[in-house]
């Protein structure tokens, strides 16, 4: 999926720059924010189902941590890359700035592919990457979640091998766990909830009923299915999924005109968001190439996929019609893309701010589990809501003022609130 020559650090990087200029910086400043604080690079070794050892190439990047603890997924993945993750930890920082959480930027990442790994090689491989880490991680100072491909499970084992460490009982080191074992309510459901709180606010910005529009989705992820759920809920009609299929390596779009109906493709769809062509060909979907998600005919696209996915390649194929672009995904667009869609006055949701619910119910699960105390679904989702809507319309009020585009405005205010705590810290 992604090119060759992209490289997502380089990206985030040229981005960073463009709002130190907007924000004019100082040289310290921009010189400690371009960069991780610090980087860990490690082998797991791990024993395989078949008695062989095998090792894995894992990382931590904890990119500023002037605001709190460090915050941020690990991804398990075939093509991770140490400025995936330099550039994931990055834009943490700057999610929870803009959302006004008190966390810092961390990312963590695996080389492997689940796939083809065994529960108990999975588990393993969860322990070895706490183990390896043990001392500089933990609820006060650097906290993970799950991310593309890890989920509850994943956590839990993490968590039970760093508190047999410690011996202790720290449930307030790691988020995303299982509802029951310190999980949040509504932590499954936040960042695709989160994606349609923001898109729901924009569309009433352009005065457009979310009845009267229609989107199309990259992704059927976790992210993907509760922004395809809520936005449903909320009038809207999505015509198109595109996702993975790992079984012949390719990405397939799913088109039903008369709407796509997410329980049913959720009941044909395999625990990584890729579904079953056969099956859902003999629901009546249409089966298209993986990239036909971007050239529908709608009013909303959501790539709520992975990074680099709107490209100058493609972002030519973006139809008229398109008004809204919310980026479920870390770094969907690419900047050749992004000026693109600026120049067509596309209204962009950048990722750090349309993502956020995921990282801002996180924050939530950590109050909860360093009280032990667990609040309703509701309160939950009601505290997301308002904390997604006020940090959406910070940015929308910047941007209409200073006539920014919404990803340089979301931008601005966040970097220059890391940037204040690095200054009210003494670190520049
Ligand atoms: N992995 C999610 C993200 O990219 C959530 C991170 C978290 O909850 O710490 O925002």
């Amino acid at each position: 999926m992604s090119s060759k020559s992209f490289n997502p650090f380089e990206m985030a990087q040229a981005q960073f720059d463009k709002a130190a200029d907007i924000l004019d910086l100082d040289q310290p400043t921009r010189d400690l924010l371009r960069n991780p604080m610090r980087e860990y690079h490690f082998n797991i070794p791990v024993r395989m189902d078949d008695g062989k050892m095998k090792i894995f190439r894992g990382f931590r990047i904890q990119h500023n941590d002037a605001r709190g603890p460090g915050k941020g997924g690990i991804r398990f993945h075939p093509q991770e890359t140490v400025d995936t993750v330099k550039a994931l930890s990055m834009w943490m920082t700057w999610k929870c700035a803009v959302v006004d959480i008190p966390l810092g930027g961390s990312k963590g990442g695996v080389i492997c592919d689940p796939h083809n790994l065994s529960m108990r090689e999975q588990e393993a491989i969860c322990r070895g990457w706490v183990r390896q880490l043990s001392k500089d991680i933990g609820p006060l100072t650097d906290v993970p979640a799950p991310d593309v491909m890890t989920n509850a499970q994943h956590m839990l084992w993490m968590l039970d091998e760093l508190e047999t460490i410690y011996r202790q009982k720290l449930p307030g080191f790691i988020t995303g766990k299982p509802v029951g074992m310190g999980g949040s309510l509504g932590r499954t459901e936040a960042t695709g909830y989160g994606v349609v709180y923001t898109l729901r606010e924009a569309l009433k910005e352009l005065k457009l009923r979310p009845e009267n529009t229609i989107a199309s989705v990259q992704g059927f992820g976790n992210v993907a299915q509760y922004a395809i759920k809520l936005y449903t809920q909320l009038g809207g009609k999505v015509i198109c999924v595109s996702c993975w299929d790992q079984n012949d390596q390719t990405s397939y779009t799913f088109r039903k005109d008369s709407g796509i109906d997410v329980e049913a493709l959720a009941g044909i769809t395999d625990r990584f968001g890729g579904i079953n062509k056969d099956k859902a060909k003999a629901m009546g979907y249409e089966i298209l190439p993986g990239e036909a998600w971007i050239e529908q005919d709608v009013d909303i696209l959501m790539p709520n996929a992975i990074e680099n996915q709107i490209t100058g390649a493609n972002v030519n194929k973006i139809a008229r019609r398109v008004k809204v672009i919310a980026e479920g995904a870390n770094g969907p667009t690419t900047p050749e893309a992004d000026k693109v869609i600026q120049e067509r006055g596309i209204f962009l949701i950048p990722d750090f701010l349309a993502n956020a619910g995921g990282v801002t119910c996180s924050y939530f699960e950590q109050v909860q589990s360093n009280q032990n105390y667990y609040w309703e679904k509701e309160e939950v989702l009601g505290k997301l809501d308002v904390k997604m809507t006020s940090a959406f319309l910070a940015v929308s009020e910047l941007a209409r003022k200073r006539k920014l585009y919404m990803r340089d405005a979301a931008y601005v205010i966040a970097v220059s609130r890391v940037a204040q705590a690095c200054r009210d810290r003494g670190w520049v």
